[in-house]
């Protein structure tokens, strides 16, 4: 056969166009996460964004997805879920970037190390450990795992990546093997949203129990999600009639405000069914609405107070459910004033009440709390956090039991020895083969051509 066959030609003319189109689309999602990372970027931080991307793409050149697509697209997007859904800066994008390079490409600690400096070596060295761990779900070993954790928290951005890379590999499960999604989603439900809880990430959370519902109970995840589908315009409607005279009366006392009806999530209410042994439509009756008000940090408090007055002088709360954790966060960081109202129509809705500032907390954590904080770079705000975290843990009297007690697995080393469900001794591989491979990429800077400049 020669190559002057046609045949021949247009398959390589295909494949060609597919290479071409999938290097606009590495540097479109590329291009995307740049866009996602918050505030304001140094010229040195945009060197070594790109810096960690190129070695990045070279280094899982030859790797595919289960879905066939480039192995790249998972990095870039793990990195954009750290900036945009958790707030993360240049250290963590580059080490997410970087995550599977050492455990699954050529490239070695080592060079990470000569490339990156010790930072993101210890975050991508604690990474490669977790991936390695083998996690056991019938007994609790809470004393091996709070050690464990405390290991990882030396820099919590370990965790956070990896609920990052954890919740992207959820998001893209459909392709995978049904055991692999049941024993992927099993550990999902049973570690990872427990962890994310713990660092008060909302969202990310939510999604992931409703991610593991929709693989470990297809048939009660899609009933669910088809009974809330139904009833939305029902609750829309029920909402907005309810918060009209609250509408009306915030903006005549001239507050700056939004108010948003709250759907609830698959999981969340699947989970009181079980609990309360109660059918969907009682669950499902509690309506939920979220009054965000924009305020200066000192008049916080008394304004959410006023807003519970005015919402209070349309409808009567239940003096049982108000909830008060302005004056009192909870251990996350959560602050927020809740009450339960009952309507003209004998409905009760819950009414959440808070700043803009307070939501952020709520929705993506203790580490958004210390960006308002005045005069202070976001890196050692970063690091005030992280160092709560560790207090947490490091304090037996505290949270750290319930902290512990909230993953239930059983680790027996945070060095390289574990075992497996089945009591197995397993070591994690040892430093794949030295190589000096990154280190002339980082020379000849291979890949650059990638990046617009
Ligand atoms: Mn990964």
């Amino acid at each position: 056969m020669s190559t002057s066959d046609p045949a021949i030609n247009k398959v390589a003319e295909k494949v060609q166009v597919d290479l071409v189109k999938e290097k606009a689309e590495i540097l479109r999602r590329y291009r995307g996460l740049l866009r996602a990372i918050p505030g304001e970027r140094s010229a040195e931080d945009s060197r070594l964004i790109r810096k960690a991307f190129n070695i990045a793409v070279e280094a899982h050149k030859d790797q595919r997805r289960k879905t066939g697509e480039p192995y790249i697209y998972h990095p870039i997007a793990v990195a954009r879920i750290c900036a945009e859904e958790i707030g993360l800066g240049t250290t963590s994008v580059v080490a997410a970037l970087l995550h599977d390079t050492v455990e699954d490409t050529d490239l070695t600690l080592d060079d990470v190390k000569d490339l990156f400096g010790p930072t993101v070596t210890t975050i991508i060295d604690g990474l490669t450990k977790i991936s390695g761990m083998q996690f056991q779900t019938d007994s609790v070993q809470a004393e091996n795992f709070r050690k464990v954790l405390m290991t990882l928290s030396q820099d919590v951005r370990v965790i956070l990546i990896k609920l990052a890379d954890r919740l992207h590999n959820m998001r893209t499960l459909d392709s995978m093997a049904r055991d692999k999604q049941l024993k992927i989603a099993s550990e999902t439900s049973y570690l990872y949203a427990p962890m994310a809880h713990r660092l008060g990430l909302y969202n990310i959370k939510s999604e992931l129990e409703d991610l593991s519902l929709k693989f470990q109970e297809p048939d009660t995840y899609s009933d669910i999600s088809q009974r809330l589908k139904k009833g939305e315009a029902v609750r829309k409607r029920f909402i907005s009639r309810f918060i009209m005279p609250i509408r009306e009366a915030m903006e005549k006392e001239g507050f700056k405000f939004q108010i948003k009806g709250r759907p609830k999530s698959v999981y969340s209410i699947y989970n009181k069914m079980q609990k309360k042994h109660v059918s969907f439509d009682e669950v499902y009756d509690v309506f939920a609405v979220r009054i965000i008000i924009d305020t200066r940090p000192e008049l916080e408090k008394a304004d959410c107070w006023k807003v519970y007055s005015i919402v209070t002088d349309f409808y009567q709360p239940n003096p049982d459910r108000l909830r008060d954790w302005i004056a009192l966060p909870k251990a996350t960081g959560y602050e927020s004033l809740h009450t339960t109202v009952m309507s003209p129509g004998g409905r009760w809705v819950e009414v959440q009440i808070r700043s803009v500032r307070m939501d952020e907390i709520a929705e993506m954590g203790v580490a958004a709390h210390y960006r308002y904080k005045d005069n202070e770079e976001h890196s050692s705000a970063l690091d005030n956090w992280l160092g709560r975290i560790r207090e947490v843990l490091e304090d037996p009297g505290s949270n750290a039991l319930d902290f512990v007690n909230d993953f239930k697995l059983n680790l027996f080393s945070d060095e390289i020895v574990v075992f497996t469900p089945n009591g197995e001794m397993r070591s994690l591989p040892a430093n794949a083969t030295a190589l000096d491979f990154a280190y002339e990429i980082h020379t000849r800077s291979v890949g650059i051509a990638l990046v617009p400049r």
